[in-house]
């Protein structure tokens, strides 16, 4: 199981943030909520001998070989998604409407991007991020999210929003940081069908446009 505690490399990235505690903050996973994940993975697969076939909301078990079509072990799951990562991270396409409904909020609220991708692809993401319109502060995270959001609340007064597609991540965060609002959302429209909402999630959204009505109506509601 991966670790709920803070790495050193991440609290470091948090120690060099710059955020003014009395506006309100959105933090944003990467990987299918603002880039298009699964889709980009797919594409990487069909380059290099394998293929997806989505049964379940796990990678694990659904990539599949695409001479024997038979699914691959778990070490080659994990060796294709670094291959991904190192050769695709920039070229990952983004969500539709990601980086609209986050520069509408930014009037209103800073963004942050809480990512675990790995530290080695940091400045590859951060590309990808300026490419696609949205120049925000990026932290890579390692593990679960909760002590990365317990230090970013504990620091903070305005309201706080988190975003992300996997249940454990959204568990952590209301274990570890219960005052912060959470939104689940997954990118992937066959992704989307296999996952209802994540049970401590505080709402369950999957397109942007929706993402900006609901956190400015609650900004509204909290006097923001
Ligand atoms: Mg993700």
């Amino acid at each position: 199981m991966e670790s709920d505690r803070l790495h050193d490399e991440v609290l470091s990235q948090l120690e060099a943030l710059r955020l003014a505690p009395g506006r309100p903050l959105i933090v944003s996973d990467a990987d299918e909520v603002i880039f298009a994940f699964v889709r980009s993975l797919e594409g990487f697969l069909l380059d290099n001998g394998h293929f997806m076939d989505l049964q379940s909301f796990a990678l694990s078990g659904n990539i599949r070989d695409s001479a024997t079509r038979q699914p691959v072990s778990a070490e080659m799951v994990k060796s294709l998604i670094g291959d991904f990562f190192s050769e695709r991270t920039e070229q990952i396409e983004p969500v539709d409407g990601a980086a609209e409904a986050l520069s509408a909020l930014s009037e209103r609220a800073q963004i942050l991007v809480l990512s675990n991708v790995p530290l080695d692809q940091i400045p590859a993401r951060r590309r990808a991020l300026v490419k696609n319109g949205m120049d925000y502060p990026l932290v890579a995270n390692i593990g679960r999210k909760g002590s990365a959001m317990a230090y970013l609340a504990e620091r903070h007064e305005a309201p706080i929003f988190f975003l992300d597609d996997i249940p454990h991540n959204i568990s952590s965060v209301a274990r570890k940081a219960e005052t912060v609002t959470r939104l689940h959302f997954i990118a992937d429209h066959r992704l989307r069908s296999l996952l209802g909402q994540a049970e401590d999630a505080d709402v369950r959204i999957d397109d942007w446009p929706s993402v900006r009505s609901f956190i400015e109506g609650r900004l509204s509601e909290q006097g923001f």
